[in-house]
């Protein structure tokens, strides 16, 4: 009796955490990606666009908050402003494959009924966050792939464009560079990697890698996660990043919390990144921080996988850990104080 009586109590005060808005709680946390983005190599006009587009950015998921949306619809337009954006690599402004074509990859995860949709390599999509949410509310799968998933967005009504509307000059010139490169080390230089694993190959500019996450609590103590982006630059045969791989690049779960990752995909692939930030959390009762730098600073270093994490549980605490140079990164609290940065 007393047992039942406290699962009943428990029960109930899950319920009114989730059902009372409380506009107290709303927090909002993204990345426009990890690399080496320093001081040197970012101009000042690059630097103050960065943080005007991070902070348009963030503005936006909160008016939603703020006025009583989800998290999920947060997430969704909080994402479509960085993927308008050349800036970033998701959407306009992706990186190029190898064959010169911009193949994207998004997710986005509801903590509350842990539904997920994703999207892989998309070409037609303009907002690969809006595919990864009709393939998790209009369909009964989670993952679409390639024509498929485009011809899915097409049906499900999305915003449909030409290929070439990802053109930008700059990440066609980055593909150059890399294609370069990898001509230089195929001729001169075996792979440094003992596994045989030609990891330098597919990356270029500085290191910026420049996918975006955003991470969400609404006013109903709901958390969302979503992240998009264009892969890596020179990418071949069909690769796919950590992004849309539920577990890894993105996560979210109301009982730990929500998760964007951004950085070298096969290395946090492999190290399942985002599910395992929540796992610590659950399993050993850690903080959304200790488990965030646990598997960033210490398990990823260990592995050689570089770049960071956003990461949000239901109190509104938050960790944006990256072991790379710079990471741009942001965030927006129920008062709306924001603050954007970009190096360590
Ligand atoms: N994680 C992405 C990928 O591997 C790249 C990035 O974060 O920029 O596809």
């Amino acid at each position: 009796m007393k047992k039942l009586l406290t699962l009943g109590l428990l029960v109930a005060g899950h319920w009114a955490f989730s059902q009372t808005p409380d506009p107290k709680r709303i927090t909002l946390v993204i990345h426009g990606g990890a690399g080496t983005i320093t001081r040197k190599n970012l101009s000042p006009e690059k630097e103050k666009a960065y943080n005007e587009a991070l902070e348009k950015a963030l503005k936006t998921g909160y008016k939603i908050l703020q006025a009583g949306g989800t998290s999920l619809d947060a997430v969704e337009a909080t994402i479509h402003v960085m993927e308008d954006s050349p800036l970033f690599n998701a959407g306009k402004g992706a990186v190029f494959t190898h064959e010169g074509k911009n193949e994207l990859d998004a997710a986005i995860m509801d903590g509350k009924t842990m539904k997920a949709g994703a999207v892989a390599g998309v070409t037609t999509v303009r907002n690969p966050i809006s595919a990864a949410r009709a393939v998790m509310e209009k369909s009964e799968h989670v993952m679409m792939v390639g024509k498929g998933a485009d011809d899915f967005a097409k049906a499900s009504g999305l915003d449909i464009v030409d290929p070439k509307y990802f053109w930008t000059e700059s990440r066609w010139q980055g593909l150059q560079e890399a294609l370069k490169e990898e001509k230089v080390q195929l001729d001169h230089t075996p792979p440094k990697d003992s596994s045989g694993r030609a990891d330098d190959l597919i990356f270029t500019e500085g290191k910026k890698f420049g996918t975006v996450g955003c991470v969400a609590l609404d006013q109903f103590g709901n958390l969302a996660a979503g992240t998009s982006t264009g892969g890596m630059t020179n990418k071949r045969w069909g690769r796919v990043g950590d992004a849309p791989i539920i577990g890894s690049g993105t996560y979210a779960d109301n009982a730990t919390c929500a998760v964007s990752a951004t950085g070298h995909g096969e290395y946090f692939i492999r190290a399942v990144v985002a599910h395992d930030i929540a796992k610590l959390m659950e399993y050993k009762g850690w903080s959304v921080k200790k488990a965030a730098d646990e598997v960033v600073m210490r398990k990823l270093v260990a592995s050689g996988g570089e770049g960071g994490v956003i990461a949000l549980d239901r109190q509104g605490n938050f960790a944006m850990p990256f072991n790379s140079e710079g990471m741009y990164r942001g965030y927006i609290k129920a008062d709306g104080s924001l603050k954007v940065e970009i190096y360590k």
